[in-house]
Formats: C-alpha cells, sequence, structure tokens
C-alpha cells in the first residue's frame, strides 16, 4: 500500500513539474514575443505603417530618407509628395527643408517648379541672402542676383578681341582667354553657315557696371534698372566669361528675328557657350530674354545645359557646387 501511495505522489509530482516547465516556457514565449512587438514599435517601419504609409512606401522612405527626416516626416501628414520631391529631377538632399518649405506656401505649384526655384534661390527676392561667389571655380563661376564679385575683382589672362569680330577700338573688347579661343571656334563655325557675329559688349569692369546700371535707374527707377541691368559685382561681364554678339547688319534688340540667333541658339554649346537668359527661364534667371548675352561654360556644361534646357543657375547648385 505504502509504495502504491509513493508511486501515486512521484506521478503526481512529475505531472506538475511538466505544468510547471510548460507554464514556464509559455510564458517565456509571450514575454520574448511582447519585448519584440515592443522593440518593432520602435522602428520607423512600424511608426511609418502605423500613421498610414503603405509597405512599399515606407521601404522607399527608408531608402531615401536619413533619421532626421524621417522623424520630421512622421510629424506630418501622411503624403506622397516627400517621395515623389525626392524623385524630382535635380533634387538636392540638403535642401529638402527648403523645398518643403516653399511647397507649404506654393501648393499649386509643381514639384519640378519647386525644385529649379529652390536650386536657384529664386524662392527669396533679389539681391537677398547674397554670398561672394567662389571664383575658383573659374569658367563655371557663378555670377547671378545672389552670387557677387568683389569690386577688385579681375579677370585673369584677358585678351583683346579685334576688330575683326567686335565694335569698337581695338583694345576696348575684352575676354579671359579661354573664352576667346572658344568664341573663335564658336565664330568660324557660324561664318561656314553664313553667318558673321559681331561681340558688342564684353568684359566690363566693376565702375563701367556701376555706370550702365545708374544710367537705368536714373531714366527709370530701380525696378526698371535691376529687370534689365545687373547691379555692379552682380554681372556676368565682369567675369571675362561673357560676350554679347549679335549679327552684322542687325542690332541688338532684333537680333531674336535673324536666322543667325536660330543658328546660334542650337549651336553655341558645341563650343562651351550658353544662351544665358532665355526667354522661357526669365522668373528663374531674374532677366529679361537676351538673345545676344552669351556665357562661356565649357563644352561639358553647355552640352548638360543645352541638352536637358536648365539654366546655368540650377547647373552650378546641381553639378558645380
Ligand atoms: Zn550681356
Amino acid at each position: 500500500m505504502k509504495k502504491l501511495k509513493l508511486k501515486k505522489k512521484v506521478k503526481n509530482l512529475f505531472i506538475l513539474a511538466i505544468v510547471l516547465v510548460v507554464l514556464i516556457a509559455v510564458s517565456t514565449t509571450m514575454f520574448l514575443k511582447y519585448q519584440k512587438e515592443k522593440e518593432y514599435e520602435k522602428t520607423y517601419e512600424y511608426k511609418l505603417l502605423d500613421i498610414g504609409y503603405e509597405k512599399n512606401q515606407v521601404n522607399d522612405i527608408l531608402k531615401t530618407f536619413k533619421d532626421k527626416e524621417i522623424d520630421y516626416i512622421l510629424t506630418k501628414e501622411v503624403s506622397n509628395n516627400y517621395l515623389e520631391l525626392s524623385k524630382t529631377k535635380y533634387f538636392i538632399y540638403d535642401k529638402f527643408y527648403q523645398y518643403v518649405d516653399y511647397l507649404e506656401k506654393n501648393k499649386n505649384k509643381n514639384l519640378r517648379d519647386i525644385v529649379e526655384i529652390v536650386n536657384t534661390n529664386t524662392d527669396k527676392d533679389y539681391y537677398t541672402d547674397t554670398t561672394k561667389t567662389d571664383i575658383d571655380k573659374k569658367y563655371l563661376m557663378l555670377v547671378n542676383k545672389y552670387h557677387y564679385l568683389e569690386e577688385s575683382y579681375t579677370p585673369e589672362s584677358l585678351v583683346s578681341i579685334p576688330p575683326t569680330y567686335s565694335y569698337g577700338e581695338y583694345g576696348s573688347q575684352k575676354a579671359t582667354e579661354d573664352t576667346y579661343n572658344a568664341f573663335l571656334n564658336l565664330w568660324n563655325a557660324s561664318h561656314e553657315a553664313g553667318f558673321y557675329l559681331m561681340v558688342n559688349s564684353s568684359y566690363r569692369t566693376y565702375a563701367e557696371q556701376q555706370e550702365v546700371y545708374d544710367d537705368y535707374r536714373r531714366s527709370g527707377g530701380e525696378d526698371y534698372a535691376d529687370s534689365i541691368a545687373a547691379r555692379p559685382g552682380y554681372s556676368e561681364h565682369q567675369t571675362g566669361y561673357t560676350l554679347d554678339v549679335f549679327e552684322k547688319g542687325y542690332s541688338q534688340k532684333d537680333f531674336e528675328t535673324s536666322d543667325s540667333y536660330n543658328w546660334l541658339k542650337e549651336n553655341a554649346y558645341k563650343y562651351g557657350f550658353i544662351l544665358r537668359y532665355s526667354k522661357e527661364k526669365e522668373n528663374i534667371t531674374g532677366y529679361s530674354f537676351e538673345s545676344w548675352h552669351i556665357r562661356y561654360v565649357g563644352i561639358d556644361a553647355a552640352k548638360v545645359i543645352y541638352e536637358n534646357n536648365i539654366t546655368f543657375d540650377e547647373y552650378y547648385a546641381y553639378f558645380v557646387k
């Protein structure tokens, strides 16, 4: 009898042990699962899904943005704008908040316009937030209404453009040597096509630009002067990489009606020149269309600018800076 009782006791203990083991195992598993869930809830993936992004969008966001920007995105309503924005041509990651800020104030604008405007600083008023341009960029230096040259800046290696190709006395028209050499190539090609280009204006000193600007200001006021001339220090002509050219027999104003202009428009880039102030980009360059104003930027840059129909201002922000 005693033996049987003992056996039963052992059996009970054994069952109890098994129950305990199972209980411990189950609760441990549940605890680990709970812990894992808690950990997962801390991830960006969970948080983004939780506020309503779809799985593929989440993957895209995680691939595209850094922590700081994801934290920012999490504070905002679910929107595809951020992803679309990041995929917009010429999107510059460092300008993310500027884009978003400008987008919020201009909800009717498309994303490409937003990117273009912010890249070229035109979300700000002209002549505000200005910086001294980086002259070490040489023929890729940017001079516009936000980037200026100091009064003392004079280009190295200025050469005179002979009267064969320019108006005025010998020595009155100058450009940097690389600009002049490229211009000769352009001139020869245009001449072969049956045209005769003449340089009407080229390198201009700070003081000369001051005169030009002041003349316009006196006759039509500051807004008028700003719309057609650069303020001193802000003129590309001071770089020595800029030429105003037009066909012999034409005035500067009606050059745009000539075949020569059409040729120049389609071929200048092959020789490293761009038409700097085009008709369709007036809002970006801040200048009224100038059919005659060409800028030497080198063949590589000129090709990209021509083929993508962007301004030098945007090229600089995306490729040079
Ligand atoms: Zn000009």
